[in-house]
């Protein structure tokens, strides 16, 4: 059990009323999870304290070079009034695979689950309530060390934020537009593309606001070398529908291994739906698209679960996906992926958590 120093805000926040649509990632709670890293001493120091500005050198390195992991997980209530996370573990697990490749110290994994449980626990009151909603937490680490040189950090910190977040949908799924990118690419394979780490997000921007200038809300990568396959969209893994199979690109070392992703394989071959992880290029996807076995495409990630894909343009070519409505399968996973978060469904995989 991580030993954990816990000093309470002296006042709380008011709530965000329920009539808030809560905007993601705008509103943080009361509390935050914090850990210190020194080379000879291993990481130290637990504590959960105030939420409040850091201080931090100005010459601290991730300032300068970038050395960072980021996470992102959910807590949900569900109507009997217990606290669940989904699938804590994938997260811890791909947080020190993540440590790893960027030089970053790995986390005691009993050590990382008592600390998002006790932090979740401690501001447990944020969780809202509302369809939809829930606490969203990102866990994160940063090279501390004030020096300019290139090296790894000999110091990190280890930081857990809360925030409550609203339904992404709150109609119910609604049908994006994704722009699939030919000029700029987000990672190559050997690179950092499979950690989950800020630059990969700076490396996307340019093309975010391109796209968002053209009226798409997403942005869809295409392979760096060949500049012809499919990978992922910005932060969410992606799917397709096509002649009763379900497929989604391998993991190849530039795609981000979502939690997600896995969940929707293993529900799909539950379900008996063939499931390739295999290649799929822009043509192949084009192709499927004029012959009409392409059934459905879909987006994968913690935030909208699944997000269904209306319509795409590659180039000047525009792809709209059958009707523009949400496919079954899509609708499926939501309900039962959501249903299953939320406890209304048998967690028959066993992949809820329980905060206590
Ligand atoms: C986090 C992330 C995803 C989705 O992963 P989940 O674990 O399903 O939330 C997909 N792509 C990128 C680039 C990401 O950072």
């Amino acid at each position: 059990m991580l030993n954990i120093r816990v000093e309470k805000a002296k006042t709380l926040k008011e709530l965000p009323g329920a009539e808030n649509p809560l905007k993601f990632g705008t509103i943080f709670t009361d509390h935050m999870f914090l850990m210190d890293y020194e080379t000879g001493k291993g990481w130290h120091d637990a504590r959960i304290v105030p939420y409040a500005p850091l201080q931090l050198e100005p010459s601290a390195m991730v300032f300068h070079y970038g050395q960072e992991m980021f996470e992102g997980l959910k807590a949900y209530k569900t109507e009997d009034g217990r606290t669940l996370l989904f699938r804590p573990q994938k997260n811890i697990e791909r947080a020190n695979r993540s440590n790893r490749r960027l030089c970053i110290p790995e986390i005691n994994e009993e050590d990382f689950l008592d600390a998002l449980k006790a932090i979740v626990k401690t501001d447990e009151r944020w969780i809202p309530t509302k369809p939809g909603t829930s606490l969203y937490i990102r866990p994160f680490v940063i090279a501390t060390d004030p020096f300019l040189g290139v090296r790894p950090s000999d110091r990190y910190l280890f930081i857990i934020i809360l925030s409550p977040v609203g339904a992404y949908y709150p109609e119910g799924l609604n049908p994006v537009k994704i722009w699939i990118e030919d000029e700029y690419v987000r990672a190559v394979k050997g690179g950092i593309g499979e950690a989950k780490t800020g630059g990969n997000y700076v490396a996307s921007l340019a093309s975010q606001v391109k796209a968002h200038d053209e009226g798409y809300s997403q942005v869809l990568w295409l392979d760096g070398v060949e500049r012809k396959y499919i990978e992922e969209v910005g932060a969410m893994n992606i799917f397709f529908k096509i002649n009763g199979k379900i497929v989604t690109p391998m993991l190849n070392g530039s795609i981000l291994p979502g939690v997600t992703r896995a969940s929707v394989i293993e529900l799909c071959r539950e379900w008996g739906y063939e499931v390739e992880e295999r290649r799929i290029s822009v043509d192949e996807l084009y192709e499927a698209g004029k012959d009409g076995s392409l059934e459905e495409v879909f987006g994968t990630g913690t935030a909208a679960v699944i997000s269904p894909v209306g319509h795409l343009r590659f180039e000047d070519h525009v792809l709209q996906i059958k009707d523009g409505g949400i496919g079954p399968v899509s609708q499926k996973l939501y309900d039962t992926i959501t249903g299953i978060q939320l406890g209304k469904l048998p967690d028959t995989n066993h992949w809820t958590v329980e905060v206590r």
